[in-house]
């Protein structure tokens, strides 16, 4: 740290993204990414129109992609918000609506950046815990009176919460944000969207980043009131007027047009899913029920920290948190059948020697 860093940021843990080494061709089970490309008319948009424009800036309203996305969800250009990955969407949620009168809370094992932006802004801040099984308890953020923000699926748990169970948070919070982060939902979730016409409070928050292949384009979007995202606008064009570059707009509308391909291709990632579950609980793992792009998993002979070295050490990477409640768990994003067959053959490998 210089002797010129604000004393705000002194004590800041920042965020840290999961690990993209370049010193080796890892099986990278660890960041939740599509093994999959984008379709093809994606990367022919992207040359054909874009790249030879690339000396303008892009529209600051990015209305050609907020037109496409409304048509694709059934709601208004006024209802969409664009941001630079859903990193950045939740950067403004927390810069927008939280402050020392408007706390903050989220479940205590959830997305790690939730934390780091209650740190960035200083707020005060509850994290509730989840209940037994890390099943998150609908009830615990009924009527608390702050602002909320939940992953739904929930990562890395892979867990999920019903539709009605979103309703009921929402309408019992009346006067704070509520914010669902839906990074996940297209792997067998049930989208809360359609509640996002309904009520004043409430963002729904998605991302190009998994489902739609676009990790390295950096696109997430909001969908919520006009007032609500008119807020969010505020804050974006007193940052950053032009959050999304050209390259990636015209890459997310031929995404959006081709739907179809992501569908399959979520149906491939779904189907594999089963698959390594009913695997690893062959090898004694337990895996917690997941409808999200991962598993949350554990071995009961050999703890998470060493599976995650030993996984590493023969090329492929999960996720491991040496925080005390997860622990012994690793969560494994699902990659293609190829890329789970290699990983369950070096798992079998590291029980066999732990023998
Ligand atoms: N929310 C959750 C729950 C996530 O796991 C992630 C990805 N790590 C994000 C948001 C951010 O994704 P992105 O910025 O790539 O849209």
């Amino acid at each position: 740290m210089s002797r010129f860093l604000s004393q705000r940021f002194a004590g800041l843990e920042a965020y840290i993204p999961g690990e993209q080494p370049q010193d080796m061709n890892y099986i990278k089970l660890n960041t939740n990414e599509s093994p999959f490309p984008p379709a093809p008319a994606v990367q022919e948009a992207v040359n054909a129109a874009e790249i030879g424009r690339l000396n303008l800036y892009p529209d600051p309203e990015g209305r050609a992609l907020r037109e496409t996305l409304a048509k694709r969800y059934g709601v208004k250009m006024e209802n969409i918000f664009l941001a630079n990955g859903s990193d950045e969407l939740l950067n403004f949620f927390f810069m927008a609506f939280c402050d020392e009168e408007r706390p903050v809370a989220y479940p205590s094992i959830s997305y790690g950046f939730y934390p780091v932006y209650a740190s960035l802004y200083r707020l005060p801040h509850t994290e509730i815990p989840l209940r037994e099984g890390f099943r998150l308890e609908p009830e615990d953020y009924c009527g608390i009176g702050k602002n909320i923000v939940i992953a739904n699926p929930n990562a890395p748990t892979g867990q999920s919460i019903s539709v009605d169970d979103i309703e009921r948070i929402v309408q019992s919070n009346p006067d704070h944000a509520v914010m669902i982060d839906e990074a996940y939902i297209d792997f067998g979730g049930e989208s809360c969207l359609p509640l996002a016409g309904k009520y004043e409070n409430l963002l729904v928050c998605q991302t190009f980043s998994k489902f739609r292949s676009l990790a390295g384009g950096r696109l997430g979007f909001a969908i919520g009131s006009p007032a609500l995202i008119g807020d969010l606008d505020k804050l974006r064009y007193s940052t950053n007027s032009y959050n999304i570059n050209r390259l990636t707009m015209a890459a997310a509308i031929a995404t959006i047009e081709n739907d179809g391909y992501y569908e399959n291709n979520s149906r491939i990632i779904q189907e594999n899913r089963s698959y390594t579950t009913e695997a690893l609980g062959r090898l004694g793992f337990e895996t917690l029920p997941s409808r999200a792009n991962f598993i949350f998993t554990r071995c009961p002979r050999v703890d998470g920290g060493r599976l995650y070295r030993e996984l590493k050490a023969r090329g492929v990477l999960v996720r491991h948190w040496d925080k005390p409640e997860i622990a012994d768990w690793c969560r494994v994003t699902i990659g293609s059948r190829e890329q789970m067959d290699i990983f369950l053959e070096k798992v079998r490998e590291i029980l066999k020697e732990a023998e």
